[in-house]
């Protein structure tokens, strides 16, 4: 079994994550294999001690840092295992990289399609663990939807494999478990360690254009990806938010891509096509539906080649690690990126915009970053809280938000998970029976209850 690592400069790296939270570890396991995590956790469970498993650490809700105990390290187990073309499923283990594990699948001339923005910073264990979706989702779902089978090392070090089934059709037992690996997506390391994991594939798109499109108000930028929504009938793979603070975080390095000075917000879409014909067919779908709802309409940006694509892509994806770096810089000073994961349906985005002004007065001049996945009824409003007393006036705001989304039909976290951040959410989208039955679960799978301590649950 491998040795505990206890040197306090190897520690202090993985007790911390991208939000610049800190946690209380006081060891670090970075085993090899699956028989290596087999005997880490049997010793755990036999001396009650907590272990958190950890891919990068680019969880935004606390759930990698170790509120307790130990963390147990997937990096070292990232080999691909195998990448079957023809059945079109990919065999992993948890600590590969997503987007060197995406290029590979890429390579076979196929697509792992869950794409979040983090794609660089984090693992497929991790993706499992927190359900990750991303952009991508509008049309291609998040990672539950593409796992098929998972084999775990529960708290007590059984070895637990599961399948879904390759059919449709399913009556045997409890709905929830008709697609048992479904069970363990989204669990953030607190019934057991992930070690292998079957996702399936898809075909590539033939081709993509990018398209950012500016708008002078919210309301038309919302109104814009309802209509979208609604009468575009091919689904574009992503209809994604940038309001006017992100705008001008991504001005200067927006090189060669005029952002209107009047602008306070922006759409970015990608469509996907087979060939010149269709792509022209859904421009002239898409161009009447951008005059309609924005004056800016021939500022828009359409990216095709390769170069302007990465472009406009990198753009978009510079605003969320900017926002992470903010928070970095108020930790210090009891401060916290406190961001919302709520989602709605899109219809109903107006009156979460709406209720957000009738409640934001308490934030005062509280740096507020708006973007993401409009598209999918989910963007998320990022506040920077500079202290401890602006914590939890931004907290009360998010779970405002959040129990306003649910009374819509919608939920109080649609990708990042509950981790240690929103605990108090959670009663918020379940009823009690249904909390209850997880902490049962939960029970079967870790009786001694060390795995990721404060994960989903208060610590009892
Ligand atoms: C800049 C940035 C952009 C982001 N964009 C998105 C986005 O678009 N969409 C999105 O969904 N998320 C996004 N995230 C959040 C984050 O990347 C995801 O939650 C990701 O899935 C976490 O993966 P990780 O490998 O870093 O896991 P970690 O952060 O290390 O761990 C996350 C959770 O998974 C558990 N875990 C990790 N590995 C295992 C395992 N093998 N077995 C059991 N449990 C395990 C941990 O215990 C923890 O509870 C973003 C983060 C950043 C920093």
């Amino acid at each position: 079994m491998p040795k505990m690592i206890t040197d306090p400069e190897i520690l202090a790296a993985y007790n911390e994550d991208a939000l610049g939270i800190k946690g209380n570890v006081n060891g670090l396991f970075r085993p090899d294999s699956e028989s290596d995590v087999i005997d880490i956790v049997r010793s755990c469970a036999a001396g009650k001690k907590f272990l958190t498993p950890q891919g990068l650490r680019s969880s935004l809700t606390g759930a990698a840092i170790c509120e307790k105990g130990a963390a147990l390290s997937l990096e070292r187990m990232s080999r691909l295992i195998d990448i079957d073309v023809k059945r079109r499923v990919a065999v992993a283990e948890p600590g590969i990289i997503l987007s060197e594990f995406k290029k590979s699948v890429e390579e076979a001339g196929l697509m792992y399609a869950p794409d979040p923005t983090s794609a660089g910073e984090c693992t497929l264990g991790g993706n499992v663990a927190t359900n990750a979706s991303g952009s991508r989702s509008l049309k291609y779902g998040a990672t539950i939807d593409w796992v098929q089978g998972l084999r775990v090392i529960d708290g007590t070090g059984r070895a637990v494999e599961v399948r879904n089934s390759l059919i449709q059709k399913m009556c045997a037992g409890y709905g929830a478990v008709y697609r048992p690996a479904q069970l363990f997506v989204g669990s953030e390391g607190t019934l057991g360690v992930v070690t292998q994991i079957h996702v399936s594939l898809t075909q590539r798109p033939a081709n993509l254009f990018l398209a950012m499109v500016f708008f002078r108000d919210l309301k038309s930028a919302i109104d814009f990806i309802i209509e979208a929504y609604e009468k575009i009938e091919f689904r574009p793979a992503s209809m994604e938010f940038l309001d006017r603070v992100c705008l001008e975080i991504i001005r200067p390095n927006a090189k060669g891509i005029a952002i209107p000075s009047d602008a306070q917000a922006m759409i970015y879409f990608e469509q996907e096509y087979h060939d010149d014909s269709e792509k022209d067919a859904r421009l002239n779908l898409w161009f009447p539906l951008i005059e309609k709802h924005t004056p800016l309409a021939d500022d828009t940006q359409i990216a095709e080649t390769p170069k302007e694509k990465k472009h406009l892509y990198d753009l978009r994806h510079h605003v969320p690690s900017r926002t992470n770096e903010e928070s970095v810089k108020v930790i210090q000073s009891g401060g916290c990126k406190i961001s919302t994961d709520w989602a709605v349906p899109h219809r109903l985005l107006h009156q979460l915009f709406a209720y957000f002004d009738e409640i934001r007065a308490p934030l005062g001049d509280m740096m507020v970053i708006r973007f993401g996945h409009l598209g999918s009824g989910h963007p998320h409003f990022n506040f920077i809280a500079r202290n401890r007393e602006e914590t939890i006036i931004a907290q009360k705001i998010d779970d405002l938000m959040a129990e306003k989304a649910v009374a819509l039909g919608g939920c109080v976290s649609a990708e990042h998970g509950i981790g240690k951040m929103k605990r108090r959410q959670l009663a918020i989208q379940y009823p009690a029976p249904v909390i209850n039955a997880m902490k049962a679960l939960k029970r079967e799978f870790d009786p001694a209850g060390i795995m990721a301590p404060g994960n989903i649950f208060e610590i009892e």
